[in-house]
C-alpha cells in the first residue's frame, strides 16, 4: 500500500505580482477583487432591504448575488435533484436554486435560551424548519427567500444575533471554548476578549475586504477545544511562568485542498492585548495577503513564504509598535475537547454536553431545547466546533429530567462512539460544489456501526473519528480525522460511476492521546462507495481493536 502526501502549501516561485496591497498596489487582479474594490460587500445590505427583498430574486445584480451577499451570510443553495456526477459539468448558474443558505454567526458558540428560541423560531417561520449546527459554531438555515431576509435580520438583531460577515472575504465567526467562564480547570476566560473583537471589528469596513476568509479561534481551556491548529489566527491559553495566564499565538492554519497546520509565533499575549494583536494579524493579511489567485489567498500561503520569524517581526514592527514577550507552548490536551456528558462547573452547577447526529437539527428542536434548558433552571447554551451543543448552569437535581427530555428530541449526553465523533459537511443536499450526499450517508453509517460494532465498543477507549466531506474541499476537516472521507464519483468495480469517497487515514488535532496535530494521509487507490461505507469502517475498526498493542492509538 503506497501512501500519498497531501498537497502542501509551498512558497510562491512564480515571480509574478501576487496582488499584495502593500507590495504590488491595489489594482484588482481578478474579478473577485474587482467587485470588492467597486463596492464593499457590507454595502449590499441596503440593496437587499430596499430593492431585492421587495422586487425578488430576479432583480439581484449578479455580483451581489454571487459575491457580496456572502458578506451577510447568504449563499444560493443547490437546485434539488441534480446528480453529484454533473457538478463539474454544469455552469454554476445551472446548479443554483432561487433559495438561500443563511448562516447565523454565534461567536464563541454562546447563546442565551432566548436567543436559541429565536434562532429556532426563525427556522420554523422562514427556513422550512432547517437548522444545522456547523463545525464552526454557526447555525445554518436553508430554503431562505430573499423576500424574508430583512424580517429574519430584524428578529435576530432584536436578540443581539447577526449574520454579519458570516461568509465572504471577512473575519468569520470567532470560535471560542464552549466551557469559557464555567470550567474549574480553565486557564483564562476568553469571553470578554471574544466580545471585544466582535464589537470592535466585525462589520468594520477597514477589515471587510480581506484576500479571503479569515478564521479565528480562542480558548483558555486545557482540553484545547477549538481546533486551533486549523485557524488563520488562534489564541490558546497558557500559564506564563513570570507573566501569569494569557495566550500562545498561532497563525496560518487552514485545510481545504492544500492543508497546512497553524504555527506558533512563540509569543505570549496578555488577555488585555489579544484584540490588538488579532487586529494586527488581520491587518497583515489584508495588506500583505496574496490576492491574485483565489486558491492561494489564505494566510497560510503568506506564512509559507515568510516563515514565523518574519511574520512575528512584521506584526511587532509594523502593526503593534512594540515587542511581544516570548511565551511557552500550550500543555498537552487535558482531555476530550467535545465536552459530551455531564460535568461539574466551577460554581457547583453542571453543564451537559449533548450530541445530535452530525449537527442536523430543526428549528422545532431548538425551541424545545430552549424550553427544556429553562425548565432545568438554565438560561445559557453553547455550540461546539464538533457539531454538538452544551446546556450550562444546570443544578444537579435537574440533570436527570433534562437528560430524559433531550432524548425525546433526538439529543443524548451518552452517544455511541460513532455518533460522538462523526461530523459531516452540508453535502449534495444544498451545496453547489458537492459531488456526494453527506448528512444522510453519515447518519446511516452511524446507525449501522452502532448495530454491528456493539461488541467492540467497550474496547474503544477513545472513539475513532469519522469526518465526511461531499467534495475535495474540507469543510468537515477530513485531514484531521482518524478516518477522513473526501467525496467524489468512483468506479464501483463494474465500470459504473457511483458516489463514494477517497479515504484519508490517521489525521488528528492535539488531544489527550496525541501531543501534536498531524494531517491524515490518502492511501493510493483506497476508495469506498457511499453504500459500502459501513462495511469499510467496520473492517478498519475491527482490525484496529484486534491488532493494536496496549496504548497504541489509531493514528499510530
Ligand atoms: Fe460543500 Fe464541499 Fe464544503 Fe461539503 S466540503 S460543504 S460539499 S464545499
Amino acid at each position: 500500500m503506497s501512501v500519498d502526501t497531501p498537497a502542501r502549501v509551498r512558497p510562491s516561485r512564480s515571480g509574478k505580482p501576487q496582488g499584495q496591497w502593500a507590495v504590488d498596489g491595489r489594482a484588482p487582479l481578478n474579478h473577485n477583487e474587482e467587485f470588492k474594490a467597486a463596492d464593499n460587500g457590507l454595502n449590499v445590505r441596503d440593496r437587499i432591504e430596499q430593492v431585492y427583498a421587495k422586487q425578488g430574486f430576479d432583480s439581484i445584480d449578479p455580483d451581489d448575488l454571487h459575491g457580496r451577499f456572502r458578506w451577510w451570510g447568504l449563499y444560493t443553495q443547490r437546485k434539488p435533484g441534480i446528480d453529484g456526477g454533473r457538478t463539474a459539468q454544469l455552469e454554476p448558474h445551472e446548479l443554483e436554486d432561487r433559495y438561500f443558505m443563511l448562516r447565523v454567526r454565534v461567536d464563541g458558540g454562546a447563546l442565551t435560551t432566548r436567543q436559541l428560541r429565536t434562532v429556532g423560531e426563525v427556522s420554523r417561520d422562514f427556513a422550512r424548519d432547517t437548522a444545522d449546527l456547523t463545525d464552526r459554531q454557526n447555525v445554518q438555515y436553508h430554503w431562505v427567500r430573499v423576500e424574508d431576509v430583512p424580517e429574519i435580520w430584524r428578529r435576530l438583531e432584536e436578540v443581539d444575533l447577526s449574520t454579519t460577515e458570516a461568509c465572504g472575504d471577512t473575519p468569520r465567526v470567532i470560535l471560542g471554548s464552549p466551557v469559557a467562564g464555567i470550567a474549574a480547570d480553565e486557564i483564562v476566560d476568553p469571553t470578554p476578549t471574544i466580545a471585544e473583537i466582535r464589537e470592535r471589528f466585525i462589520g468594520d469596513p477597514e477589515l471587510s475586504n480581506l484576500p479571503r476568509k479569515f478564521k479565528t479561534a480562542l480558548t483558555g481551556h486545557p482540553s484545547l477545544d477549538v481546533v486551533h491548529e486549523i485557524n488563520d489566527v488562534a489564541f490558546v491559553g497558557v500559564n506564563h511562568p513570570a507573566l501569569g495566564p494569557g495566550y500562545d499565538l498561532w497563525v496560518g492554519g487552514a485545510l481545504s485542498t492544500a492543508p497546512r497546520l497553524g504555527e506558533r509565533l512563540g509569543v505570549f499575549v496578555a488577555p488585555g492585548e489579544v484584540a490588538e494583536v488579532w487586529q494586527g494579524v488581520a491587518s497583515i493579511f489584508r495588506d500583505y495577503g496574496f490576492r491574485r489567485l483565489r486558491h492561494k489567498a489564505r494566510l497560510k500561503f503568506l506564512l509559507a513564504e515568510w516563515g514565523t520569524e518574519k511574520m512575528r517581526q512584521v506584526l511587532e514592527d509594523e502593526y503593534l509598535g512594540h515587542r511581544l514577550p516570548d511565551g511557552p507552548p500550550p500543555a498537552p490536551a487535558s482531555g476530550p475537547g467535545d465536552h459530551i456528558g455531564v460535568h461539574e462547573q466551577k460554581d457547583g452547577l453542571r453543564y451537559v454536553g449533548l450530541a445530535p447526529t452530525v449537527g442536523r437539527l430543526s428549528g422545532t428542536t431548538l425551541v424545545r431545547l430552549a424550553d427544556l434548558a429553562e425548565a432545568a433552571g438554565s438560561t445559557r447554551v453553547r455550540l461546539t466546533p464538533h457539531q454538538k451543543v452544551l446546556v450550562l448552569d444546570v443544578p444537579q437535581e435537574e440533570v436527570e429530567a433534562l437528560l430524559a427530555g433531550v432524548e425525546e428530541i433526538g439529543l443524548t449526553a451518552s452517544p455511541s462512539p460513532f455518533r460522538r465523533t462523526t461530523i459531516a459537511c452540508t453535502g449534495l443536499e444544498f451545496c453547489k460544489l458537492a459531488i456526494v450526499e453527506t448528512k444522510g450517508t453519515a447518519a446511516r453509517a452511524i446507525a449501522e456501526l452502532e448495530r454491528r460494532l456493539a461488541d467492540v465498543e467497550p474496547q474503544l477507549d477513545r472513539p475513532i473519528s469519522l469526518h465526511i466531506n461531499g467534495c475535495p474541499n474540507s469543510c468537515a476537516r477530513i485531514q484531521t480525522a482518524d478516518i477522513g472521507l473526501k467525496g467524489q464519483m468512483i468506479d464501483d468495480g463494474d465500470g459504473t460511476q457511483v458516489p463514494g469517497f477517497q479515504v484519508h487515514l490517521g489525521g488528528g488535532l492535539a488531544s489527550e492521546d496525541r501531543e501534536e496535530a498531524g494531517l491524515g494521509r490518502t492511501v493510493r487507490g483506497l476508495k469506498v462507495t457511499a453504500d459500502g461505507l459501513p462495511d469499510y469502517v467496520e473492517r478498519v475498526v475491527r482490525r484496529y481493536v484486534t491488532t493494536r498493542t496496549p496504548d497504541q492509538t489509531f493514528s499510530a
